[in-house]
């Protein structure tokens, strides 16, 4: 059986359903399988060997084990740093005081959304919610599919309005808001979906996308439009030789840039980020994860992050906020929920991750192969 990626777009908990239910048929029936996939964490935990593979040609192939705690290749071992699942630390350590959370940019309290489908039928998509997310900071939002994230990211930036409770954006109440005032707050908050193939026009080039918020608002001449859209490309890292690209001539991390780049336009203090690397590979996920934490600390941004994947939470996030069904379940700074989980849907969502089984490569060799 070749099962080329069967579960990468899945959250944990149901990727690890079906690759268990695929390994007991497996070995009920005693089929081979060839398992592609660019999660080495999936690799680790269901292969027995692994091939390693990098533009079209194998560079490293052998036993799990050994490919884990000796690879020989330096990809192999920037593939291995990339992994989400196997960092050993979150990359931010400061803790938390209480002091930031006294004057957030946004305060959600006590929201709950109410879906009618006709009138009988209502879904609860969000329950009873409340949070904070601290100026130049991030708060994740993470759980299952349908647990309601999304619909909470919209509500935070008044896509959509809450059938209770109350958000405040920088201290005034935004569920009211019309005309002028709504209009201001677009400029100053934004949002990056999952898909960067959907929410960018595939007709028009990278200048044109990026401009585009610019010109919505009138702002500035031609000229300035184009040199303020050179200087996103830069803050993004994109070479300037893109700016005539259409989106389908980029990957999903170029395409991922450009689309920070049109959310940065306006100079936005908050941007609501909706899964924004669940669609790109492990060692991209690294990458744009990287220009998050940089534009933050050069910015000065605040970030309501939203994610399935609690191994790339780890890396971004200040504070969590684990979702289910609607409802926050537990909450608290990085290191509380990933080291001492009080709620056991939280440690289940823990246990999910893939490639925990595996020991790390002594630290070094890590560091190298970040900067290799
Ligand atoms: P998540 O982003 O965590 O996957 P969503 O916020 O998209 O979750 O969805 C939460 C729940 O609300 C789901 O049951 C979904 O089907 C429902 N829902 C979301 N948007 C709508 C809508 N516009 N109409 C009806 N139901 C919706
Ligand atoms: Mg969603």
């Amino acid at each position: 059986m070749i099962a080329d990626e069967p579960t990468s777009a899945l959250d944990v908990t149901v990727q690890r359903r079906i690759l268990d239910h695929l390994e007991a048929r497996i070995a009920e029936s005693g089929t081979a399988v060839l398992l592609i996939t660019h999660d080495l964490g999936v690799a680790a935990d269901r292969a027995d060997r692994i091939v390693v593979m990098s533009q079209g040609e194998v560079v490293e192939s052998g036993p799990t084990r050994e490919i884990l705690t000796n690879p020989q290749h330096a990809y192999t071992r920037a593939l291995l740093a990339a992994a989400p699942s196997l960092s050993a630390a979150p990359r931010r350590t400061d803790e938390l005081t209480a002091a930031v959370t006294v004057d957030p940019v946004l305060r959600v309290s006590g929201v709950s959304k109410t879906f009618r489908i006709d009138r009988r039928i209502a879904v609860e998509a969000v329950e009873n919610v409340s949070f904070a997310v601290p100026r130049g900071r991030t708060l994740s939002l993470v759980g299952e599919s349908g647990s309601g994230k999304s619909t909470l990211a919209r509500i935070a930036i008044r896509l959509e309005t809450p059938s209770r409770g109350s958000v405040e954006f920088d201290g005034e109440d935004i569920t009211t808001l019309r005309g002028g005032a709504l209009r201001a707050l677009r400029r100053r908050v934004q949002i990056v979906y999952q898909n960067p193939y959907a929410s960018l026009d595939p007709k028009l080039a990278v200048a044109d996308i990026v401009a585009e918020p610019l010109g919505a608002f009138g702002i500035g001449n031609r000229a300035e439009r184009s040199e303020r859209v050179a200087e996103l490309l830069e803050q993004v890292a994109l070479p300037r030789t893109y700016l005539e690209r259409k989106p389908a001539e980029l990957s999903g991390g170029q395409r991922q840039r450009v689309a920070i780049a049109r959310a940065l336009a306006l100079h936005p203090e908050l941007l609501v980020l909706d899964e924004p690397v669940s669609a790109l590979d492990v060692s991209v996920q690294a990458q744009i994860l990287d220009l998050l934490a940089l534009l933050q600390r050069e910015l000065g941004l605040s970030y309501l992050f939203i994610s399935h994947d609690l191994a790339v939470v780890r890396q971004i996030s200040d504070t969590v906020a684990v979702m289910r069904s609607g409802r926050i379940v537990e909450f608290g700074t990085t290191a509380e929920i990933f080291d001492t989980p009080r709620r056991d849907y939280t440690r289940e969502l823990l246990d999910a991750i893939p490639g925990q089984s595996i020991a790390r490569p002594p630290s070094a060799q890590l560091e190298e192969a970040l900067h290799a």
